[in-house]
């Protein structure tokens, strides 16, 4: 629906106006491990040899001889030893990962604690301190594991160094890993007076910058510190900070006895020439204890060397009403500048500021996040506080932009209206060209076909958007033989049409298995990293090659269903088993049902090059409980897999249509499924990701919408690169990142981007959350997106503040537990599929039993 669509963006387009940097999801990796970060811009202070230069240092390779090492032996030089990432622009940094060197069991290298030097110039060097203002950071037991912390407070900075802290006894090498994101706020530098202490009721409250960076004299200089560290100041000052410091810590406050103007001033330094729109300021304003906003601010700009006669004043409304700190927006009348000064005037006492942030023209962050605390926002938007005017000229800016803004929605209605029409247009054409040709081409056979179940057709009006696909590892076990060369040959022929017939379209998405390189630590005899599947040849079935099938031998009988590829139509076929050169089972000529997932004509070549990759996967896959690829049609336009057929459709939809019985005794209805099916359905799972994962395989998209029902409960894998537009609303698109179902990934997933069979135990986890609850509602359906993100950094984080999902009314005791052990923060403690199978094997004799 265009209304909806347009609601979700609503809030993104006044984001771009108000937000500002949010350390709760600004923790992408900046790209030592995926080679965003030059060689050029990895230096160090020395190397132990060539093979151990810097540009070995990045986290997760294994090149050269393992990591980066310096030469501490012949001239030991302690803490002068560093490792320094260039990463060219200013950037917030929140989080360090370190490694050592492992190099396959030859190396045993690692630095235990290290410390970080920052610079955002190259020229003035910063030791990063915690916030209770150690230096050192706890790093690596083993040469292998990675081990992530937490910069608290974040980085500002382009240049970072890693300084191993070493004693001599032990060699260091270290691969290292940086996350955050760009600082665009292009804030260099705040220069402002000291903040003070003051004491109530004989308590001293500390009310200085603890983490500025720059000079401190009278006046802290040249530096950035708490008002730039993206968390906010609780609403009683005299309670202790989120980060469990001393009582007014977020605070930097003045008192105006020492102030005779009856002003604090501050000036602020940007990385350039900027057109501001606002600065926003997050005051505390207990008035009880003499503390509130500002009385009135007045801002002046310099772009050269003199500060510009006209100023900005803006007078926000006082409030002695409520007590809580706030975000005042003062609009900055779209000046440029490269420095601003602005008086902020008393209004009482105290004045304490907690962070400032500014908007000018690049600064956008599309992470416009609920606050931590409980601060409220001044605002000068409609919806925000109206009490809160500016004067005329910010009100004819404001109306500019909300005039802007209307403009752009009327035009993102009309392309997403046009975008419907022609891709109506287009399924319906192909859908006509498709039947014609099914019709034309296919005899009908009419024969009885007994065991036929209706399913639902899935209408889905909406554009394809791709999604990752699967991340494939080479099974070690399966090699590629002669007979198999006829089905590469197809594949090879499918992919060069695509490149020579397909115009290569831009993709919205980045493919998530293009842009990393992955360890799996669960397979270590393995070749351990994981492959793209293009590469993958297709592997040889049990019973010989996967020929291309005369798919005038399919009959249409009806649309199963539409996925991201096209549609999915039922269909009659005989002679298949001879086809197939089966050997077991029905040898009769009578003509079988079957699957068949046609590619839409108007795929572009990387959708076209996903379809041929799951062919290329499924062909590989030999298990009761993953769906069977048993032919295809590769040689013309619309290419198609044909595959086994499962009557009860997906198990999403199998289960929404159930009911647990209500009692005990209860009688099972046709609609009602009992605990001990569930469970039994949950084992089949469990056992077709066993398999899965002993070919150190990582399906990463587990769940119930990519699981099919056959007869007789049967459950089986599918969907092995692509998700349906039935259920986009699973899928989360992380800005400029692949579209992702993070409601079903684990932390390490959604922050590191690493998929790993543990990652798939994790989803297999809220799988079978999902089972319990028969698909009734989503996992954390009353959480927004952003806020399950936020959740992910709770598990990261550790402090017990993570959210669970609840144990579902039905779900017998074991069941939950083992979900819970699915969900364990370390990958190491969550079960294997092994001995999740065991488990539920167990809990469905106990069920049988009770
Ligand atoms: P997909 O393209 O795999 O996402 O499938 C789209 C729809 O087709 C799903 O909603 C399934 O219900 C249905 N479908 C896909 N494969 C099969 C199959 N082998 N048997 C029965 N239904 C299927």
């Amino acid at each position: 629906m265009p209304q909806t669509r347009l609601l979700i963006l609503l809030p993104f387009l006044l984001g771009t106006v108000r937000s500002q940097v949010n350390p709760g999801v600004c923790r992408y990796p900046l790209g030592m491990t995926g080679g965003k970060i030059q060689d050029e811009d990895i230096s160090a202070s020395s190397q132990w040899s060539e093979s151990t230069a810097a540009r070995y240092g990045r986290l997760d390779f294994d090149d050269g001889d393992g990591a980066w090492c310096p030469d501490v032996v012949s001239e030991p030089r302690g803490l002068k030893e560093f490792l320094q990432v260039d990463l060219r622009t200013l950037h917030f940094v929140t989080l360090a990962g370190t490694q050592g060197r492992h190099a396959d069991g030859a190396g045993n290298e690692f630095a235990q604690r290290y410390r970080i030097k920052y610079s955002r110039d190259g020229s003035r060097w910063v030791s990063w301190r915690d916030r209770r203002g150690s230096q050192i950071i706890e790093g690596n037991e083993n040469p292998y594991d990675v081990v992530l912390k937490d910069l608290e407070p974040p980085i500002i900075a382009r240049f970072v160094r890693f300084v191993p802290v070493t004693d001599h006894s032990m060699t260091v090498c270290m691969r290292v890993e940086l996350y955050g994101c760009e600082w665009l706020d292009g804030l260099v530098s705040y220069s402002a007076p000291v903040g003070q202490e003051m004491i109530v009721r004989g308590w001293h409250i500390h009310l200085n910058d603890t983490t500025y960076d720059g000079a401190m004299g009278f006046s802290m200089t040249e530096g950035l510190g708490q008002l730039t560290d993206g968390s906010w100041g609780l609403d009683d000052f005299t309670q202790s900070s989120v980060y469990g410091v001393w009582p007014g810590y977020d605070y930097v406050g003045w008192s105006n006895t020492t102030f005779p103007s009856n002003a604090v001033e501050m000036t602020f330094e940007f990385d350039r020439v900027r057109n501001f729109t606002s600065m926003k300021v997050h005051c505390n304003n207990m008035y009880t204890s003499g503390v509130r906003i500002f009385r009135q601010a007045h801002c002046y700009f310099r772009s050269g060397a003199d500060w510009e006669e006209k100023s900005v004043s803006f007078k926000p409304r006082a409030d002695i009403m409520s007590p809580s700190a706030r975000f005042v927006y003062v609009a900055l009348g779209h000046r440029m500048a490269r420095a601003i000064k602005c008086r902020f005037e008393f209004s009482d006492t105290w004045m304490m500021i907690s962070e400032i942030a500014f908007q000018s023209d690049a600064a956008v962050y599309n992470t416009s996040l609920a606050p931590r605390n409980h601060g409220h926002p001044t605002s000068l938007h409609p919806g925000g506080n109206p009490t809160h005017k500016t004067d005329d000229s910010n009100t004819r800016i404001l109306i500019g932009c909300l005039v802007a803004i209307i403009a752009i929605l009327l035009a993102i209605i009309i392309i997403i209206l046009w975008r419907q029409v022609w891709q109506k247009m287009l399924e319906k054409a192909s859908r006509q060209m498709l039947d014609e040709e099914l019709t034309a081409h296919l005899s009908v056979h009419t024969e009885a076909i007994s065991n036929r179940l209706s399913s639902s057709d899935v209408e889905s009006t909406s554009t394809y958007e791709r999604v990752f696909p699967l991340d494939y590892q080479e099974p070690s076990g399966l090699r590629k033989s002669p007979e198999f060369q006829a089905t590469e040959n197809l594949v090879a022929a499918a992919e060069a049409s695509s490149e020579q017939t397909l115009p290569d379209l831009p993709d919205a998405v980045p493919h998530y298995a293009e842009a990393d390189v992955v360890k799996d630590q669960e397979a270590p005899g393995a070749l351990g990293y994981r492959i793209t599947a293009v590469g993958v040849p297709l592997a040889p079935g049990r019973d010989g090659a996967l020929e291309e099938f005369p798919r005038e031998k399919l009959t249409f009988r009806e649309k199963l269903g539409e996925g991201q590829f096209g549609e999915v139509h039922l269909c009659e076929v005989r002679g298949m088993q001879d086809f197939m050169n089966e050997v077991e089972g029905d040898q009769t000529n009578e003509p079988i049902l079957v699957a068949v997932k046609t590619l839409r004509e108007d795929a572009s070549k990387n959708t076209r090059n996903d379809f041929v990759k799951e062919i290329r996967i499924m062909s590989r896959l030999r298990d009761p409980n993953i769906v069977r690829l048993l032919a295809v049609c590769l040689e013309s336009d619309p290419l198609c897999m044909i595959t086994e057929y499962m009557e009860n459709g997906d198990l999403n939809q199998f289960l929404s249509r159930h009911e647990l019985p209500t009692s005990a005794g209860d009688q099972l209805h046709a609609n009602t499924i009992s605990c001990h099916t569930l469970i039994h359905m949950a084992t089949q799972i469990a056992s077709g990701m066993k398999y899965l994962s002993s070919l150190n395989f990582v399906h990463r998209d587990l769940a119930t919408r990519n699981c099919l029902v056959g007869a007789s409960t049967t459950i089986k894998i599918a969907d092995f690169g692509m998700s349906r537009n039935l259920y986009r609303g699973d899928y989360y698109r992380i800005q400029g990142r692949a579209v992702l179902p993070i409601r079903w990934m684990s932390w390490e997933s959604v922050l590191l981007g690493k998929f790993t069979t543990a990652s798939d135990v994790w989803a297999f986890g809220v799988t079978l959350w999902e089972m319990l609850t028969l698909c009734k509602e989503q996992p954390f359906s009353t959480l927004s997106d952003e806020e399950v993100i936020e959740n992910t950094g709770e598990f990261f984080r550790d402090q017990n503040k993570q959210v669970y999902l609840q144990k579902p009314a039905f779900c017998p005791d074991a069941v939950y537990s083992l979900m819970r052990t699915c969900w364990m923060r370390n990958a190491k403690e969550r079960p294997t599929f092994q001995r999740i199978h065991g488990t539920l094997v167990d809990c469905q004799a106990q069920l049988l039993s009770d």
